[in-house]
C-alpha cells in the first residue's frame, strides 16, 4: 500500500457529452436544495454513462437509474440519471458495471434508452452528486457550456487535508444532506414524526435528524417529536452506515414534501420567513367567580352536573425478576396493547381519527423509548417500573416543549404508557362508572378515555389540559359532544353534582345557573331539536313558496367535507366554493393535479343534477400568500385582491381554471369570479376559460357569473348581466364596500348591517338588471342564512340562496312557509324605508308574524 498523500484536487470528468447545468437550476429541490450533495448536472446529448473518476462502484441502484463510486480517498460520487427514473424500475437501463467491482475514469457504466426514458420520466438531466460533502472543501464546476463524455473535465474538488492513498471509505462514514425546511403547518408533531420514524427503520444505517447544536434519532417517534422541529425550520439528516447515501436522499424527501401530510410539498427558505411561529397558548381566567374560562375544543351547548374524573395511581413493584423475565413480560403487554389499540381502532368511524391510535401503536415499537426500558430492567428493575419511568420522562419532556401541537402529545404517550401498565401489571381499568348528565372534568382525559366515553350519560367535558389541537379536542369533535381544554385549575375542586352550563364554542363553564335559568336553556334545547329533527324530516323536499315558486338552496363551502354534508343536509348544490383554503396555510402554490383532484372530488360528491360554483381564488393584501410576494398596500381591502390579483398572475389563474374545468363531466359546473368591478375584467376572464376549456377539449356546459360586491358592478347590473350567465351577490362585501365600513372592523363591524337601504336598493338593481336578461340571480353572503331576510330576499326576486351548510333545512323549511306574493309585498315596503332600524323593525314582525 501507498502511503503517500493524495493531491487535493479531484477532477470528475463528463460522465455523458451534453449541456452543463447548475445543480441549483436541476427541477426537483432534493437535487437543487443540495440534500443529496452539492455537485453539477448535465442535459445529455449521449447515452452511455461512464465513470467521471476511477473508484470502486460501492453502490447500484436496483432501478439500475444511479450508481454511486468510492475513490480511494473515501470521495462518494453519487450519478444519478434523470429525474423521478426511480419510477421506471430498470425499464431502458442496461448497467455495463457490476457492484463492487474497481473502474477506471470513462469506463461505461449505465447505458439507457434516451427516448423512452425522455418519453416516460419527468427529464433526463444527469446529477454528478458528492455524498461525502464533508470531505470537499470547495466545488469548481467547469465554465465550458458543453462537455464531452469522458474527455471534459465537469466538476473540480478541492478536498479537505491529505488523504492517504488506497485507503477505501470506511463503511460508517457519515453523510449529511443540505438544510431542509420543513414544509408541515404545525412542524413535525406526532403523525409526520410516526411516518418518518417508519421510513428511517427501513434503513440499516444510524440516522439522526439534526436542528442547530440538537439531535434526534430518525427512527424514533418520541425523540423526532422532542427535537420540537417548527414549521419553516431547517433540518438535516445524517446517516451513518451501509446504505447511508440512499437513507439520507429518502429521508430528506420525504421530509421536503411533508413527511405523508398535505402541506403543499417542498418549502422555500423565503416563504418560511413570512409564516409565523406556533404562540404559546395565553392562561384564561375570568373575572366571574361563577364563569370558568377555557379553550374551545368542540362547539356545543350542555346544561349538567359535575363529575371529576381521577386516575388511580398503578402500584408496580421496584424490584424485578431476572431481566429475561421481565423483558418477556414488557414484549406480551406491548404486543396486548398493540391488539387493544387495533379494536379501538375499528370502532371509531372516521379514519383520520382512528389514526391517532396508528400514532400510538407507533409509539409501543419506539427505540428510544424502548432503550430507555432495556436499560431499567438490565439494572434490576421490574418492566412495571422500567416502563413507567421510561414513558414518563419522556411524556414530561414533551410537555414542556413551546409548540402547543407537540406539547398535547405527551397526552397521548401517558396514555399509551398507562394502558402499557395495565397489562403489565394485570389491571383491567374499569370502563368509567359516571351518572346521567354528566360534564365530566379532569386534568386531562386520555384519548382512549374519550374514544370510550357513554355518550348516554357524558354530556360534555372540560380539561385543564391540552388545548384546541390536541387529539382529545379532536375526538370531542367527532363525538360531537362540547368540550373545553385549558380550563382554569379551580375546576378540579369542583364538587360532584354541581350544575353548570357548559358552553363549548365560548370555552366557558358556567357554575350554579339558577334553576329558572337551566329550565329555559332546556326548554330552548328541547324546542330545538324538535324543529330541527322535523326541518331535517322535510330537507329533501324542494324550498317551493306557498304559491309555487322554487327557489333554490345551496351550500357556502370550504372543501370536500362539508359538500358531503351538505348533500346529507338537502342541499341542493354548491352556490359558492370558497377555493381559498387550497391555497392557504401552505408554502408554494396548489398545483393543477391537487386541485384538479378536490374539485373533481367535490363536483363527484354532488353529482351531475347538482350546481357546482367554483369561486377562482378570492384573496390579496389582507390574506397574502406566502409564495406570491406583493407589496405592502396601504387599504388592503381596496388593493390587488380578487380577481384584480388572479389576472395579475395569469399562471395561477389559468391553474386554477384548468383544474376547475377537468370537474366538469361530474356536476353541473359553474365558475365565478370575484371583485369584478369592470367589463374589461368580465372579458379577459371570459376569454381565458373559454381558452381553456378549447385547449382541453371541454364539452359540456359551463356557465361563467360574477360575484356583485363592488357597488360599480350592483349598478351597473343591467349592463354586466348581458355578458355573464349568472350572478351571485356577495353582500359581506358589498355592504363593506357600499357603507364604507371595514367588515371586520371592531367598533364599525356591527354597523356594517346588510339592512341598511342603501345596500337592499343595490341588490334589488342587481336582481332586476339580471332579470332584465333572463339571468338568475344569488346571494351567497351571510344575509341568505338569516332567516330576517330570506322574505326580503325572495320578494326581490333572488333565484338562489347559498347558505352555510347548518342552515340548509332551516332555511328550505322557511322558504317552504312563504308566499312570493307577500314576499314582494314585504319587499316593495321596506325599499321605501330609510334606517336600518325601521328595515330589521319590519322584518322582525314579519318573522313572528
Ligand atoms: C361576500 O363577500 O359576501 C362573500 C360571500 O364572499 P366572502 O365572504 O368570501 O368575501
Ligand atoms: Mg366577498
Amino acid at each position: 500500500m501507498n502511503n503517500s498523500t493524495q493531491a487535493s484536487r479531484l477532477d470528475l470528468f463528463a460522465p455523458l457529452s451534453g449541456v452543463v447545468v447548475a445543480i441549483e437550476s436541476v427541477p426537483d429541490p432534493v437535487f437543487a436544495q443540495k440534500m443529496v450533495g452539492d455537485g453539477v448536472s448535465i442535459d445529455p446529448i449521449s447515452n452511455l454513462l461512464l465513470a467521471p473518476v476511477a473508484g470502486k462502484v460501492t453502490q447500484l441502484h436496483s432501478s439500475k437509474h444511479a450508481i454511486t463510486i468510492t475513490t480511494p480517498a473515501g470521495i462518494e460520487v453519487l450519478i444519478h440519471i434523470g429525474l423521478d427514473t426511480v419510477m421506471l424500475r430498470g425499464e431502458g437501463f442496461t448497467i455495463k458495471a457490476t457492484e463492487g467491482s474497481e473502474v477506471k475514469v470513462g469506463q461505461p457504466l449505465i447505458e439507457f434508452n434516451a427516448d423512452l426514458v425522455a418519453r416516460k420520466a419527468l427529464s433526463l438531466l444527469t446529477q454528478i452528486v458528492i455524498t461525502t460533502g464533508d470531505k470537499v472543501v470547495k466545488y469548481i464546476p467547469t465554465t465550458k457550456k458543453t462537455v464531452v463524455a469522458g474527455q471534459d473535465v465537469v466538476l473540480s474538488l478541492d478536498l479537505a487535508g491529505a488523504t492517504v492513498v488506497g485507503q477505501v471509505a470506511a463503511a460508517d462514514t457519515a453523510i449529511q444532506s443540505g438544510a431542509i425546511i420543513v414544509p408541515n403547518p404545525t412542524g413535525l408533531h406526532a403523525r409526520p414524526a410516526a411516518v418518518l420514524a417508519n421510513t428511517a427503520k427501513t434503513f440499516k444505517s444510524d440516522l439522526k435528524l439534526l436542528r442547530a447544536d440538537d439531535e434526534a434519532n430518525a427512527k424514533s417517534v418520541v425523540s423526532i417529536m422532542g427535537l420540537e422541529v417548527q414549521h419553516g425550520d431547517s433540518i438535516f439528516v445524517k446517516a451513518t452506515g451501509p446504505d447511508a447515501a440512499q437513507a439520507v436522499k429518502a429521508l430528506a424527501e420525504l421530509i421536503a414534501s411533508g413527511s405523508g401530510e398535505e402541506c403543499g410539498g417542498v418549502a422555500t427558505a423565503v416563504a418560511a420567513k413570512h409564516v409565523p411561529k406556533p404562540q404559546a397558548r395565553p392562561v384564561l381566567k375570568s373575572n366571574d367567580p361563577n364563569m370558568l374560562m377555557g379553550v374551545s375544543a368542540s362547539p356545543g351547548l350542555a346544561v349538567g352536573y359535575i363529575f371529576q374524573v381521577k386516575q388511580e395511581v398503578i402500584d408496580v413493584a421496584e424490584t424485578g425478576d431476572t431481566p429475561e423475565l421481565e423483558k418477556h413480560r414488557l414484549e406480551k403487554a406491548l404486543k396486548d396493547a398493540f391488539e387493544q389499540l387495533e379494536t379501538l381502532k375499528g370502532e371509531i368511524a372516521d379514519p383520520v381519527k382512528a389514526e391517532i391510535f396508528v400514532a400510538h401503536q407507533e409509539l409501543l415499537s419506539d427505540p428510544d423509548l424502548l432503550d430507555l426500558v432495556s436499560v431499567g430492567i438490565n439494572q434490576g428493575k421490574s418492566a412495571g417500573f422500567a416502563w413507567r419511568a421510561a414513558f414518563t420522562s419522556y411524556a414530561d419532556k414533551l410537555a414542556k416543549l413551546k409548540n402547543e401541537v407537540l406539547a398535547g402529545r405527551a397526552n397521548d404517550i401517558r396514555d399509551v404508557g398507562r394502558r402499557v401498565l395495565c397489562l403489565i401489571a394485570g389491571i383491567k381499568e374499569a370502563a368509567l362508572e359516571v351518572p346521567n348528565d354528566a360534564i365530566l372534568i379532569a386534568e386531562d382525559l386520555t384519548p382512549s378515555d374519550t374514544a370510550s366515553l357513554d355518550r348516554n350519560k357524558v354530556l360534555g367535558f372540560c380539561t385543564v389540559g391540552g388545548g384546541a389541537t390536541s387529539h382529545v379536542a379532536i375526538l370531542a369533535r367527532s363525538l360531537n359532544i362540547p368540550a373545553i381544554c385549558g380550563i382554569e385549575e379551580i375546576a378540579l375542586q369542583l364538587a360532584n353534582g354541581t350544575p353548570v352550563i357548559l358552553e363549548g364554542s365560548k370555552g366557558c363553564l358556567r357554575l350554579n345557573p339558577s334553576v329558572e335559568e337551566i329550565n329555559n336553556i332546556r326548554e330552548r334545547q328541547v324546542k330545538l331539536a324538535k324543529r330541527q329533527a322535523e326541518e331535517l324530516e322535510t330537507a329533501f323536499e324542494p324550498a317551493t313558496t306557498t304559491d309555487g315558486v322554487c327557489v333554490e338552496v345551496v351550500a357556502n363551502i370550504g372543501g370536500l367535507e362539508e359538500a358531503q354534508q351538505s348533500v346529507k343536509l338537502g342541499g341542493e348544490g354548491v352556490g359558492l366554493l370558497r377555493s381559498e383554503f387550497l391555497y392557504l396555510e401552505r408554502t408554494n402554490a396548489p398545483t393543477e393535479a391537487e386541485q384538479d383532484k378536490i374539485y373533481s372530488d367535490i363536483a363527484k360528491s354532488l353529482g351531475k343534477d347538482r350546481t357546482f360554483v367554483v369561486r377562482t381564488l378570492d384573496v390579496g393584501g389582507d390574506k397574502p400568500l406566502p409564495y406570491l410576494p406583493m407589496s405592502a398596500e396601504e387599504n388592503p381591502f381596496l388593493g390587488v385582491r380578487g380577481v384584480r390579483l388572479c389576472l395579475a398572475e395569469p399562471e395561477l389563474l389559468h391553474t386554477q381554471i384548468r383544474a376547475i374545468l377537468r370537474s366538469a363531466e361530474h356536476a353541473k359546473l359553474a365558475i365565478m369570479f370575484p371583485m369584478i368591478t369592470s367589463l374589461e375584467e368580465v372579458r379577459e376572464v371570459k376569454r381565458i376559460v373559454a381558452e381553456e376549456k378549447a385547449a382541453l377539449g371541454v364539452t359540456s356546459p359551463v356557465q361563467v357569473g360574477i360575484m356583485v360586491e363592488v357597488p360599480a358592478t350592483a349598478v351597473m347590473a343591467e349592463i354586466f348581466a348581458s355578458e355573464v350567465d349568472f350572478f351571485s351577490i356577495g353582500t359581506n362585501d358589498l355592504t363593506q364596500y357600499t357603507l364604507a365600513m371595514d367588515r371586520g372592523h371592531p367598533k364599525l363591524a356591527k354597523e356594517a348591517d346588510a339592512m341598511h337601504p342603501g345596500v337592499l336598493r343595490l341588490i334589488a338593481n342587481t336582481v332586476k338588471g339580471a332579470h332584465a336578461h333572463g339571468k338568475w340571480v344569488g346571494v351567497c353572503g351571510g344575509i341568505a342564512s338569516d332567516p330576517a331576510a330570506v322574505p326580503l330576499l325572495i320578494g326581490m326576486g333572488v333565484d338562489e340562496l347559498s347558505v352555510s351548510v347548518p342552515a340548509i333545512p332551516a332555511v328550505k323549511a322557511l322558504v317552504r312557509k312563504l308566499s312570493k306574493a307577500d314576499c314582494q309585498q314585504l319587499a316593495a315596503e321596506v325599499l321605501q324605508m330609510g334606517t336600518v332600524a325601521e328595515v330589521r323593525a319590519r322584518l322582525a314582525q314579519q318573522l313572528t308574524d
